[in-house]
């Protein structure tokens, strides 16, 4: 086995690394520095394996990525030994996976769970971090590494009343266990985001009445999930690295069919054609149609405009379908991907209720009231989405050097280099941090290139006898600075998302992924480690 980082016993550490979070990111995490020798923990707040996919069990969930290049490739034996059932699989179908992939590699083995990091603090004169767990012990590790997801702190806003009401409330990203059961209820959900698209048309089967509180209109494009054929499935696992290499050559880190032309070059009827073939197919691929679709608000309208169309032809109240006719970029916020959406509001006993110009006064012991207007609830279903990016890691007090916080150091917005790091923190490395594609990409092949970055690095530090990688101020800088410049170019980084932090209140409003796309990113992430870590101080 190689040596690890622990030389001497005043050196002593109590591993070499420290993983936070068991999801996709924090399992491979380990399977890596394990293969590499390196001594690892994981610790994980939830009671099992899968990170999203173990707290978002709400009604109809499930990924809106094709599930066959949702997953991992680092293994070929297990592309080829799991097998999918549907285009998109249910939440429940992505669990199993992950705890197959748990029991494969019997990765729970190094996996403390129910134990949540409260604080970790960077100890320069002992080169480590000491992480202190929930109850106050306290563990050492060389280096930290925050797999704690981009969309995994819950947000619930701060509505008056919230614990008045009398009825059952839920947060779609922290759903029962054991399911909820809305048969005969009248069921109030907030939010039009991704999480209430997927859910609202479940619920709506269950429930007596079903009241949809929107503040924002949102695209969706219907999934046309399906189940995947046994000739399909083989025809994939015969060519996934080809499929897997054609994912890494796009932007999106996802093989789609992706039109790089200008929408500005076709006429209408081409165009109209070009998107009616694609909403048929269903999904993501909608807003590949042309290249400038997320550059030019002109062309970005021409599909927009396609959408408006397809709500009115679907919802059969004028009134109700000029609602649900987003007004913003296409895109701008996240596309969203549905089963039966807008249809759903065609269904006598579903409401839509608009809280754009007046907000949500508070909640009641019945119900809330909005606008003069009380309305009773037996549950009130919250799918107001998450702090992103930022939240997880404020949620736990990092100090690095000079005890200076994660959370001051970013007050004005996250600082990091590649996503990978910020300076100051030394050997604290974040996967899928700001900065880097991460949500902008399939988040699969974006956790695995992160992953084996980190993992190469640590082995490299290892090699030439280093034990400190801080990254410097100045790479820190000009990142960021190319960072805001690709996001300037995008008309994604002009609305009030939760990419730029507008969904929570006094969140600074800065475009936290990296937009400048998936192979471009990889390069830079290569070519820094291939320049002996350039960018970064070692010691
Ligand atoms: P979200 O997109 O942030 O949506 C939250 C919703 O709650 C928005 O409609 C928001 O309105 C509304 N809201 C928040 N505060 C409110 C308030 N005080 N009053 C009224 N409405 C309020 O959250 P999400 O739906 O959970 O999705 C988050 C992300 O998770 C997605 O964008 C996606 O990246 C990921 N996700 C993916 C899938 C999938 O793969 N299928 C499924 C679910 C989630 P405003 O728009 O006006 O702020």
């Amino acid at each position: 086995m190689p040596e690890s980082f622990t030389h001497s016993p005043e050196d002593a550490v109590d591993f070499d690394a420290l993983v936070v979070g068991a999801g996709f990111a924090g399992m491979y995490m380990l399977y890596r520095l394990r293969r590499l020798g390196f001594s690892a923990q994981v610790i994980e707040a939830g009671s099992d394996v899968g990170g999203t996919w173990f707290w978002n069990r709400y009604p109809g969930a499930r990924c809106d990525v094709e599930s066959v290049q949702y997953s991992y490739q680092f293994d070929r034996e297990l592309e080829q030994e799991w097998t999918w059932s549907e285009k998109y699989s249910p939440q429940p179908e992505i669990l199993a996976y992950a705890n197959h992939v748990a029991d494969r590699y019997d990765l729970r083995r190094d996996i403390r769970f129910n134990c949540r990091v409260t604080a970790a603090r960077y100890q320069a004169d002992r080169r480590l971090w000491e992480v202190t767990l929930a109850g106050d012990e306290r563990i050492t590790a060389r280096h930290v590494v925050m797999a704690t997801g981009c969309l995994s702190l819950s947000n619930t806003p701060d509505f008056a009343g919230i614990d008045e009401f009398r009825g059952a409330t839920y947060h779609t990203g922290r759903w029962p266990h054991d399911g909820v059961d809305f048969t005969g209820q009248r069921v109030g959900v907030i939010g039009t985001g991704s999480s209430a698209i997927q859910s609202i048309p479940v619920i709506a089967r269950q429930a007596r009445t079903l009241t949809v509180f929107q503040r924002t209109a949102n695209y969706t494009i219907p999934a046309r999930n399906a189940p995947l054929s046994p000739e399909y499935v083989a025809r994939i696992k015969a060519s996934y690295p080809e499929l897997r290499a054609r994912a890494r050559s796009l932007p999106t880190g996802y093989a789609i069919n992706y039109n790089t032309g200008s929408v500005h070059e076709v006429s209408r009827e081409e165009y109209r054609a070009e998107y009616r073939q694609r909403w048929d197919a269903g999904g993501v691929n909608f807003l590949a149609a042309y290249g400038d679709l997320l550059f030019d608000a002109e062309a970005n309208r021409t599909a927009a405009d396609f959408v408006k169309d397809m709500i009115r032809e679907t919802v059969h109240d004028p009134e109700i379908a000029e609602l649900l006719c987003p007004t913003n970029i296409i895109g701008c916020k996240r596309l969203c991907v549905d089963t039966n959406y807008y249809a759903t509001y065609n269904l006598p006993h579903v409401r839509l209720v608009d809280v754009s110009r007046v907000p949500i006064d508070r909640l009641t012991p019945d119900g809330l009231l909005h606008d003069g207007t009380a309305y009773e609830f037996d549950a009130i279903v919250f799918a107001t989405g998450f702090d992103a990016m930022t939240g997880a890691l404020f949620d736990i007090d990092i100090r690095g050097l000079d005890g200076i916080s994660l959370r001051e150091k970013w007050h004005g917005g996250p600082r990091t280099y590649l996503g990978l790091a910020t300076a100051g923190f030394p050997n604290l490395f974040t996967v899928t941090g700001p900065g880097s594609p991460s949500v902008l990409t399939n988040m699969l092949p974006s956790i695995e290139q992160h992953v084996n970055w980190i993992a190469d690095c640590l082995a490299w530090l290892r090699d030439r006898g280093h034990e400190v990688i801080d990254a410097s101020p100045e790479a820190e800088l000009a990142w960021g600075e190319h960072v805001n410049e690709v996001a300037a170019a995008s008309l994604r980084s002009t609305c009030a998302s939760w990419y730029v932090g507008a969904n929570v209140p006094g969140k600074p409003r800065v475009f936290m992924p990296y937009i400048g796309g998936f192979p471009r990113y990889v390069a830079k992430c290569d070519e820094v480690a291939s320049r002996d870590y350039e960018g970064f101080a070692l010691a």
